[in-house]
């Protein structure tokens, strides 16, 4: 077998000038099994030069900067994308098996997704979507971040409750700054904010309301305070991770049946607190 590192006979080198050209050229992603000429040269932002062809540039996606603009074959094409992401780009740009994504870090999924969406690469962009969506619960906030940038609402309502409890800060980093998402978002949280301070407020210690003299609603209060996180932050969390029906699920109501207003008011109350969670607006409603 003969080694890859061994020197070239001069007369190999100088046999071909096109074979040369190709051998000083980055290669192609796919590899060997790739028998396209590389005609185009990527630059990556950290540095990479990545061998591609202008056909399935062309061919396969709609928005890359290198057919229309680029006339030189010799210089590269500097993109903002680091190697590992468009070296991934790339393989999807080709007429064979495109890569399994499972095995991936989520950061390097959502690189890709965002440059498939950027240089609308078909191939790509579904694939990231499918992974995406099946994992978005993982990575609410950047899959959050994903489904608003590229307008795929039904991930943005699915993963929205569980930013609920990201700081804003946090939000606007992973968005970089994306005012639309961080204005949407900050509403969102509002409504359930709103519900979890209501909720506290009526049950807290010390926040009692007390509408008529009755020996019951003491002993209910005491009883479904109890189970009442002590803060609004802490009730958020829960509504955002069990739901409203855990912090509504009235097991001392039994309490109050000797009393008919007790027991109407605190039923009405409950179905009004329902209501205000099940009508709270969708996230992509308010984008
Ligand atoms: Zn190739
Ligand atoms: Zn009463």
């Amino acid at each position: 077998m003969i080694s890859p590192n061994l020197p070239k006979l001069a007369s190999e080198l100088n046999s071909d000038a096109s074979c040369l050209t190709s051998q000083e050229s980055p290669s192609c992603p796919v590899g060997s099994e790739c028998i396209l000429p590389v005609d185009l040269v990527l630059q990556s932002s950290d540095g990479k030069l990545i061998g591609a062809h202008r056909t399935n540039m062309e061919h396969f996606s709609d928005g890359f900067p290198t057919c229309d603009s680029v006339t030189s074959t010799s210089e590269p094409v500097p993109l903002t994308e680091d190697g590992e992401t468009l070296t991934l780009l790339l393989r999807f740009m080709h007429k064979h098996k495109y890569p399994g994504l499972t095995p991936m870090d989520a950061a390097s999924i959502f690189a890709l997704a965002e440059a498939a969406e950027k240089y609308m690469v078909y191939s790509a962009m579904a694939s990231s979507h499918a992974y995406i969506e099946h994992n978005c619960k993982e990575h609410p906030v950047l899959s959050l971040c994903y489904a608003v940038k590229f307008d795929y609402p039904a991930i943005a309502d699915a993963v929205s409750s569980l930013t609920l409890l990201v700081s804003l800060e946090e939000i606007q980093r992973l968005s970089i700054s994306n005012h639309r998402l961080v204005y949407a978002w900050f509403r969102y949280r509002e409504v359930y904010l709103s519900v979890a301070t209501s909720i506290l407020d009526r049950y807290a210690t010390g926040a009692r309301v007390k509408e008529h003299d009755c020996p019951f609603w003491d002993r209910y209060l005491k009883g479904t305070a109890a189970k009442i996180p002590p803060t609004s932050t802490e009730t958020l969390k829960s509504i955002a991770d069990e739901g409203i029906e855990k912090i509504l699920d009235d097991e001392y109501v039994q309490i109050l049946k000797s009393c008919d207003t007790c027991r109407d008011r605190e039923t009405g109350w409950r179905a009004h607190t329902r209501k205000r969670i099940l009508q709270a607006p969708k996230f992509s409603e308010l984008l």
